[in-house]
């Protein structure tokens, strides 16, 4: 790493465009991680790893974008479309209060046949019935779709959305913030204004929201931190934002499958989260992923910039859509936080600290109360076969070998 990069880090100096680019491309992994990992020490406090108990249903499958990268949407009309009513979503706020949840993200595609009044009565009746849990509801291309329903400007929907008691809004949709990479895979969720102006007006009508990126598809080095200049300027704009949570694009089943060669693997994703560490000077929280990156990764991510572990995500369909499933429990979450040498603690939509759990040195007395752990079935690509030699299926559980162990994976069906 260039001595320049590292004593502006450690003097709290900004980075420059040509340094982001230089810390994707060229800098020694291990360099990086360690600089993140001191970064974050001075934002947080360094002995502690957040989660939060969440869950992530969704109301309607039905979407009339078109992403390319999308496994999940049907088309209006499609047999397979679903689209629940207000007492549907409360039966799936009902469920998430019953596990202890405290945060709900609920999304949907975009379907223009549901009537405007639908989505702040799904927030107020959240709010009335399920007071333990916030609503973390609706992405920002959601926002706009509720502006076209209703005829109200973007402030005009979030400000109702603020009134029915919604304080915080999800950042999916944003993908990767250029207008090239938006053109090749969600042309109609328009350039990357069409996102920053919903999280603008959400932060300006008092709502605080987090930012996301969707990586390892058709972006270059230059357009990752294009996008982190995006969210670094609207951040230094507003304050507005609680965390940036990075994740890699599944190519199961979505419709660009087969133009994306190569999957992001678990050195591309410690890069992009230590470089965005160092490079969101003004974030407080950076997400590591046992969701989307697998459980390993996710340790070592709390080595490499991260201090949240992100959610328990008890439901989850977007990426199950593209073969990529993962599970978790609280006691998992927490035995694998303090395995990584951190103490767990959790943690609000917000980020106020609900519960510290023991450290890492209660690791022995509790190992009897956690379970064996199971590492994600990670999306494999069609030309492994679906079921390895010698391995028989354990009924009941598809897509899972005998035995469980990740180097014999096979895909969901
Ligand atoms: S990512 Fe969202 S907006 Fe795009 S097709 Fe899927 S459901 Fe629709």
């Amino acid at each position: 790493m260039g001595s320049t990069i590292e004593n502006k880090v450690l003097n709290g100096e900004r980075l420059t465009t040509q340094e982001g680019v230089h810390l994707l491309a060229d800098t020694p992994l291990l360099e990086l991680g360690a600089l993140a990992r001191e970064a974050r020490a001075r934002k947080t406090d360094p002995s502690i790893v957040t989660y939060v108990i969440d869950t992530n249903p969704n109301y309607t499958n039905v979407c009339t974008v078109d992403c390319h990268f999308c496994a999940f949407y049907r088309k209006p009309g499609h047999a397979e479309g679903y689209t629940h009513d207000v007492e549907g979503v409360m039966e799936m706020m009902e469920a998430a209060d019953r596990l202890g949840a405290t945060t709900v993200l609920l999304q949907g595609g975009l379907n223009p046949a549901i009537p405007w009044e639908f989505y702040p009565t799904i927030v107020r009746e959240s709010r009335r019935r399920y007071p333990r849990i916030t609503p973390h509801f609706f992405s920002a291309p959601e926002i706009h779709q509720m502006a076209e329903v209703s005829g109200l400007p973007i402030e005009g929907v979030l400000e109702a959305l603020y009134e029915a008691g919604q304080r915080t809004l999800p950042g999916g949709g944003a993908e990767i913030l250029a207008r090239r990479v938006r053109r090749r895979i969600s042309i109609k969720k328009g350039g990357p204004e069409a996102w920053l102006d919903v999280h603008r007006a959400a932060h300006r009508v008092g709502m605080r929201s987090t930012a996301t990126m969707m990586y390892g598809h058709v972006e270059t080095d230059a357009e990752v931190i294009e996008h982190l200049d995006y969210i670094r300027d609207l951040q230094d704009e507003t304050g507005g934002f609680t965390a940036f949570v990075p994740w890699s694009y599944k190519r199961g089943n979505t419709p660009m499958e087969s133009k994306v060669k190569h999957v992001a693997g678990a050195s591309r994703y410690l890069r992009i989260l230590a470089a965005s560490r160092l490079y969101l000077d003004n974030f407080t929280h950076v997400q590591a992923s046992w969701f989307s990156e697998g459980k390993k990764t996710g340790q070592i991510a709390l080595h490499f910039g991260a201090d949240d572990f992100g959610g328990t995500l008890f439901e989850e369909n977007v990426h199950l859509a593209t073969g990529h499933v993962n599970k978790t429990t609280v006691a998992e979450v927490e035995t694998l936080i303090r395995e990584s040498g951190f103490t767990p603690a959790q943690r609000t939509t917000l980020y106020e600290i609900l519960r510290v759990a023991p450290g890492p040195e209660a690791l022995d007395t509790l190992a009897d109360d956690v379970p064996i752990f199971v590492e994600s079935l990670r999306e494999l690509p069609p030309e492994y076969p679906t079921v390895l030699e010698g391995e028989e299926r354990v009924p009941g559980t598809p897509g899972m070998p005998a035995g469980g162990d990740s180097s014999t994976l096979v895909m969901p069906k």
